[in-house]
């Protein structure tokens, strides 16, 4: 049998850099460190909007318990005092009892724990999960280094903010979150401030959900949130 043997090898070479190519995660830029341009001072929620937490009032929410824990139940167990709530390491994650996120814009704050812990993602982890898109992650990303599409502002392992625009750990921070839900065809569109400044512009996510859940991420870490409303377009 004739052998064309240089034709062959570089059949295979050819193989192997697809495969070589198609397991690169995708390599990003690090986000430029802006200015923020939010005071901590809480935003009061517009007309029509949908008071979903006020410092107070947890009803809305229950508890969703990891397989491990002791407390199979959904009782609400995170902290609420001081008009926030915060994560109990171990408690597992919340989650609204009702899929209210429909279009529209949700107003969300946050805050880090002030005392600096840990590296990465175990500092000042935790992430906000809307019905029918990846984790906006919550994240101290003041002079922390991490992965670019898992800091603060990022849709987890899908997009990096565009900027990283973090306030100092312990400080109140904003996100507004804008959705535009798919109506018949289509993609979702959704678009997100930190602290008033732009970080995702309007990202296109397949659109099958018209309604979701707003579930907030037990990732270990005593991060706060308050002042969690939802305004519904009209
Ligand atoms: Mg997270």
């Amino acid at each position: 049998m004739k052998f064309t043997f240089i034709p062959f090898f570089s059949f295979l070479l050819l193989l192997s850099s697809v495969n070589a190519s198609e397991a690169t995660e995708k390599v990003w830029t690090e986000p430029v460190v802006v200015e923020p341009k939010y005071d901590g001072v809480p935003v009061a929620a517009p007309a029509g909007a949908v008071i979903l937490f006020d410092g107070v009032d947890a009803s809305k929410w229950k508890q969703l318990p990891r397989k491990e824990d002791a407390d199979q139940t959904d009782r609400f167990r995170w902290k609420v005092e001081n008009g926030y709530m915060e994560v109990v390491p171990r408690s597992g994650m919340i989650s609204l009892l009702q899929p209210v996120i429909t279009s529209g814009h949700l107003h969300i704050e946050w805050a880090t724990p002030a005392e600096v812990k840990g590296n990465g993602q175990g500092r000042g982890n935790s992430g906000i999960f809307i019905g029918g898109f990846p984790e906006l992650q919550v994240l101290d990303s003041y002079e922390n280094k991490t992965y670019f599409d898992g800091q603060a502002g990022a849709f987890y392992k899908h997009r990096p903010p565009l900027v990283n625009a973090c306030r100092n750990p312990g400080e109140w921070q904003c996100y507004d979150i804008h959705i535009e839900r798919a109506k018949t065809a289509g993609p979702s569109v959704v678009t997100v401030y930190q602290n008033n400044v732009l970080v995702q512009d309007h990202e296109k996510f397949p659109g099958e959900v018209k309604a979701g859940l707003l579930q907030l991420q037990d990732h270990l870490n005593p991060v706060r949130f308050r002042n969690i409303w939802f305004k519904p377009a009209p």
